[in-house]
C-alpha cells in the first residue's frame, strides 16, 4: 500500500490534520489506530441503555474561538449546554469554580458578606485568581479564606487525581479551576459551549468520510509500518512511544472509569459533582446532561485516578511539572533530527495538558504551517 500520509492515532489532531489533507492537498492518507474505534480520548457511543456515554470520561466542548467552532460546525449540529459542577464541602454542594455563592453557601451571610466585600476591594468584581495566586496575596480573613478553598477544593482533589499536592505540578493546573468573584455558576465562560448534537463520535465520522481517507483500527502502527509505504509521517501517539523509550518513560496519569445505571430519571442536580475530600473518586458525571436526553434510566461515570503503567492502562494526562519538561527535551531533540518527516501533534505526541479546541486550534495551526505551506 503507498500513500502520501501515515497517521498514527485516530483522535482529534489526527482527524483535522487527515479531513485538512484530504480536502484541501487531495494527497492520501492512511489513519492507523490501535484501539477498536475512531476518536482518540472523546470517543462516545450509546449504552445498551440509549444513553450516550462518553468511554474515555466526560468531555465538554467549550471554546473561546471561533475558528475552531467554525471548523468542527461543518461536522457537526451542536446543542447548546452550560456545564455546572458542584463540590462536596464538609457535607454541603457548592458551585465549582469556587464563587460568590460558594462563600455564600458555606458561612454565616454576615462573614460571606465581610469575605466578599474583601475579594470585591482586593481583586474585583468577574475576577479569576488561581488559588496559588489567592494564598500569596491574601491576609487576614482573605487569608483564612484562601487555606480554606485550598484545603477544602483543591488539596485533596489534586493528590488524588495527580498523586501531587497543587504547587508541586505547573500552576496553569489548578489555574484551569480559579476562584471566580462573580455569581456565574457556570464551569466555563467561553463564548462557545455545546456538545455534538450526535456525538462526538459521529462528527468524527463526518470528518474521515472522503475517499483519500482510509483507517485501520486495532493495529498499532509498529505492526505495519514496515509494510506500508509513505512519504512523510504525523504522530499523535506518546512521543516517548515513539522513540522506544530511549530516554524513559515520560509519565503519564491515567483512570479507570466506572460507569452506573439506575433505574431512576436522574441522580445528581448537575452534570458533574466534585468529591475533593471523600472517595477514591474524584467526580461523578451524570451522562444525560451532557447529551440532553429524556430516558426513565441514568447512568453516571465515576473516575478514579491511578498511575499510568504502559501496556496495562491508558495515559490520559501529560504531568505538567518542571522535571518532566526537561525529559521531554531530550525527546524533541530527537524530533529535530527526523528533520521533518515525522510531526508530532497532540496531547501525547506534544505532552500538552491540550482541551479539545486547544487541540483542534494546533491541528489546524500544523495544516497551515507546517504542511499546505511546504507543499
Ligand atoms: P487522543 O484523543 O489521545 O488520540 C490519540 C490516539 O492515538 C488514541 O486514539 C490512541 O489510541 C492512539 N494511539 C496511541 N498509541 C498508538 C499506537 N502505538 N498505534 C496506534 N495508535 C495509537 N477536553 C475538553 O475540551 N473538554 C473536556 O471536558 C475534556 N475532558 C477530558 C476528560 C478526560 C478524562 C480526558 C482524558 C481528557 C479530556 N479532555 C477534554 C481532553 C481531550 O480528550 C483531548 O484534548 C483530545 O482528546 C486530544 O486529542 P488527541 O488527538 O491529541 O489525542
Ligand atoms: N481541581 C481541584 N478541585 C476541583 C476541581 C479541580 O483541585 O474541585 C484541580 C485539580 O488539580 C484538577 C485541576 O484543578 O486536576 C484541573 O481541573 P479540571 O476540571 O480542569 O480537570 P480535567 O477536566 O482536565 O480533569
Amino acid at each position: 500500500m503507498k500513500v502520501d500520509w501515515l497517521i498514527i492515532g485516530a483522535g482529534y489532531s489526527s482527524c483535522v490534520l487527515a479531513e485538512r489533507i484530504a480536502t484541501q492537498l487531495a494527497q492520501r492518507v492512511l489513519i492507523v489506530e490501535r484501539r477498536d474505534h475512531i476518536g482518540g480520548n472523546a470517543y462516545d457511543f450509546y449504552n445498551e441503555h440509549g444513553i450516550l456515554v462518553h468511554k474515555y470520561g466526560p468531555h465538554i466542548f467549550h471554546t473561546k474561538s471561533k475558528k475552531a467552532w467554525d471548523y468542527l460546525s461543518r461536522f457537526t449540529e451542536w446543542r447548546h449546554y452550560y456545564h455546572h459542577v458542584l463540590g462536596v464541602v464538609e457535607g454541603k454542594k457548592v458551585p465549582i469554580p469556587f464563587n460568590l455563592n460558594s462563600l455564600y453557601a458555606l458561612f454565616p451571610p454576615h462573614y460571606a458578606q465581610k469575605l466578599e466585600n474583601l475579594l470585591l476591594e482586593h481583586f474585583g468584581f468577574g475576577v479569576k485568581v488561581p488559588i496559588l495566586k489567592l494564598r500569596e496575596s491574601a491576609s487576614g480573613d482573605l487569608e483564612f479564606l484562601a487555606n480554606y478553598i485550598y484545603e477544602n477544593v483543591f488539596l485533596h482533589y489534586t493528590i488524588k487525581q495527580w498523586e501531587l499536592k497543587p504547587e508541586q505540578l505547573d500552576r496553569g493546573v489548578t489555574g484551569r479551576v480559579p476562584v471566580y468573584i462573580s455569581r456565574d455558576n457556570r464551569y466555563f465562560q467561553d463564548r462557545y459551549q455545546a456538545m455534538p448534537k450526535h456525538g462526538y463520535t459521529e462528527m468524527f465520522r463526518r470528518m474521515l468520510n472522503h475517499p483519500n481517507i482510509k483507517v485501520l483500527l486495532n493495529t498499532d502502527y509498529r505492526e505495519i509500518i514496515n509494510d506500508i509505504k509513505f512519504n512523510r509521517i504525523i504522530c499523535t501517539a506518546p512521543i516517548d512511544t515513539f522513540f522506544d523509550y530511549m530516554y524513559g518513560e515520560l509519565p503519564y496519569r491515567s483512570l479507570r472509569f466506572q460507569f452506573d445505571t439506575l433505574d431512576r430519571e436522574y441522580y445528581q442536580e448537575v452534570g458533574t459533582v466534585n468529591y475533593p475530600n471523600d472517595y477514591d473518586i474524584t467526580r461523578i458525571t451524570e451522562q444525560k446532561y451532557l447529551s440532553g436526553q429524556t430516558l426513565p434510566k441514568t447512568t453516571l461515570v465515576m473516575e478514579y485516578p491511578q498511575a499510568y503503567v504502559p501496556g496495562k492502562n491508558d495515559p490520559y494526562y501529560p504531568i505538567p511539572r518542571e522535571e518532566n519538561r526537561e525529559l521531554l527535551a531530550l525527546y524533541l531533540k530527537e524530533v529535530d533530527n527526523l528533520n521533518g518527516t515525522v510531526i508530532f501533534v497532540g496531547r501525547l505526541a506534544e505532552y500538552k495538558y491540550y482541551d479539545m479546541d486547544q487541540a483542534v486550534i494546533r491541528a489546524l495551526g500544523v495544516f497551515e504551517k507546517e504542511i499546505a505551506n511546504c507543499i
